[in-house]
C-alpha cells in the first residue's frame, strides 16, 4: 500500500499546562489546515499534530517553517505500533548508500505497548545494523533514526526540522501594527505573531506628496506577512495628509516628527477601538534615531492610552535586518519609498521634546486634529491581503 505523506508536528511543552492546553492545540490545528490547505487532513494524536498533506513536500516544508507555535516537524512514515513492522519501515526510510553509522532514538506518548523504548532502541537497532551493515555509534552518528510510538501507530524519520516557535497566531488576541515599509515595523509585526497576537496594520501615507511606493511596498510587506497568518491580514491605508499639513502651520519644526507621532498613534488607536484590538505595535528600537529617545518615546505614548508594545526596543540594527531576512521581508524593505515622517520637516526632529511643549500647541490646533484624523480614518482604504 502507498503511504500518504505525512508530517509529525511537535509544539512547545510550557504553554501547555492545565486549561490553555486545549485552546492552544486547537489554535494549531486551525492554523495548520489553513497554512496546507483543505485537503489536508490534521489531528492531534497523543501529544503531537499529524498532517496528511496532499502538496510537494518541499512545498510543505516551507509552508510548515511558518507556523508559529511549532517546535519542530519531520516527514516520517507510518507504521503499526508492533516490533516488526517498526523495524521494516526503520530501515526503508535510511537512503542508500548508506552511511558509515547510525542510532536509534525512540519514545512512547503512552505505556500500553509490549515494548519500552530502551526495548525499541536495542531491537530495531540490531536489525538495521545487521541489514545495513551500519555500525551503531551514540555519539554524533551520520544519521538518527527516531521512532516515536503513539495511539497504535509508529512513526520514523530521520531529520527534525526546526520550527519557527512561539506561540500560534491568534491564541493572545488583537493588535493594531502601525506599518511603515521600513525594516523594523514588519519583524515587529512578526514578532508579536509569534506570541500569538493577530495583526491588524496601519499604513499612514502623504499621497500625492509622496508617490504611491510606500504603500505599494507594505502590500508587498503584508503579503510576507500573510504568509504566516490564518486569515488574510486587514490593512488601512491612511491618508495622513491633512493631518501633516495643520500640525505644520502650527508646530515648531523641532516638533513635527513627535506630533506626527502622536496623530498616527491616535487614529491607530481608533481602528483598535474598531477592531476590538487591545494593543499597539510599534517599530521602534531605543535611541536608533533621534525621534526615538526615551524622552521622545515618553511624548509620544502620551497619545494614546492603550498600552503600545515595542518588540524591538532593545533591539540594534543589525539584528533587525537579520531577523527582516529571516523572515522574507529584507528585500521589500529595501526597496525605496517617500516616507511621510519625514515630509515638510528640515533635518532631525527635537532629541528631548517636552509634553508641555506638544500640549500648548494641541491646545490651540487640537480639536481641528481630531476632526481631521476623524476625516482621515473614514476614508481610509481598507484591504485584505493574502
Ligand atoms: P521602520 O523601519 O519601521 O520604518 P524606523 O526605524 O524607520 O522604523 P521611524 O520611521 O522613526 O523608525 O518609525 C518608528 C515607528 O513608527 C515605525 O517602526 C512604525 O511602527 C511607526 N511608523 C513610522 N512611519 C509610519 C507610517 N508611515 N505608517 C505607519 N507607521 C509608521
Ligand atoms: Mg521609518
Amino acid at each position: 500500500m502507498e503511504q500518504r505523506s505525512l508530517a509529525v508536528v511537535h509544539y512547545h511543552e510550557i504553554a501547555l499546562k492545565g486549561k490553555n492546553r486545549a485552546f492552544f492545540e486547537k489554535a494549531l490545528v486551525f492554523n495548520l489546515r489553513a497554512a496546507l490547505g483543505a485537503d489536508a487532513a490534521v489531528s492531534r494524536i497523543g501529544g503531537r499534530i499529524l498532517v496528511q498533506y496532499g502538496m510537494a513536500e518541499e512545498e510543505a516544508r516551507e509552508k510548515l517553517k511558518k507556523i508559529f507555535g511549532v517546535k519542530y516537524f519531520a516527514f516520517a512514515k507510518e507504521s503499526a505500533a508492533e516490533m516488526d513492522a517498526i523495524k521494516k519501515t526503520s530501515l526503508g526510510i535510511l537512503d542508500k548508500p548508506y552511511p558509515s553509522d547510525f542510532r536509534i532514538e525512540a519514545s512512547r506518548a503512552d505505556k500500553n505497548y509490549p515494548f519500552t523504548s530502551d526495548d525499541l532502541m536495542r531491537e530495531v537497532g540490531a536489525y538495521v545494523k545487521e541489514k545495513t551493515g551500519m555500525a551503531v555509534r551514540l555519539k554524533h552518528p551520520a544519521v538518527t533514526v527516531f521512532i516515536e510510538v503513539a495511539e497504535k501507530k509508529a512513526f520514523i524519520y530521520s531529520e527534525k526540522i526546526p520550527g519557527a516557535g512561539g506561540l500560534p497566531v491568534g491564541v493572545a488576541g488583537k493588535v493594531v501594527v502601525l506599518m511603515s515599509s521600513g525594516f523594523d515595523s514588519p519583524v515587529a509585526a512578526l514578532r508579536m505573531m509569534r506570541r500569538g497576537c493577530d495583526p491588524v496594520l496601519v499604513h499612514f501615507h502623504s499621497y500625492p506628496y509622496t508617490a504611491r511606493d510606500s504603500m505599494e511596498n507594505v502590500e508587498k510587506l503584508a503579503t510576507v506577512i500573510s504568509h504566516y497568518s490564518p486569515r488574510p491580514i486587514k490593512l488601512y491605508l491612511v491618508s495622513f495628509l491633512g493631518v501633516q499639513e495643520r500640525i505644520v502651520k502650527s508646530a515648531p519644526a523641532a516638533l513635527l516628527t513627535i506630533m506626527y507621532r502622536r496623530w498616527m498613534l491616535k487614529i491607530a488607536e481608533e481602528v483598535a477601538r474598531r477592531e476590538s484590538a487591545l494593543a499597539l505595535v510599534t517599530g521602534d528600537a531605543v535611541s536608533q534615531v533621534a525621534s526615538q529617545t526615551l524622552e521622545n518615546i515618553l511624548t509620544v505614548s502620551e497619545a494614546a492610552t492603550l498600552p503600545i508594545l515595542r518588540p524591538l526596543a532593545g533591539f540594534d540594527k543589525e539584528e533587525i535586518i537579520a531577523e527582516a531576512a529571516r523572515y522574507g521581508t529584507y528585500g521589500i524593505s529595501s526597496l525605496p519609498y517617500g516616507d511621510c515622517c519625514s515630509l515638510f520637516t528640515a533635518g532631525s526632529p527635537a532629541t528631548r521634546s517636552r509634553l508641555t511643549d506638544v500640549k500648548k500647541v494641541e491646545g490651540l490646533i487640537g480639536e481641528e486634529l481630531a476632526a481631521l484624523a476623524e476625516k482621515a480614518l473614514i476614508s481610509a482604504e481598507i484591504k485584505y491581503i493574502l
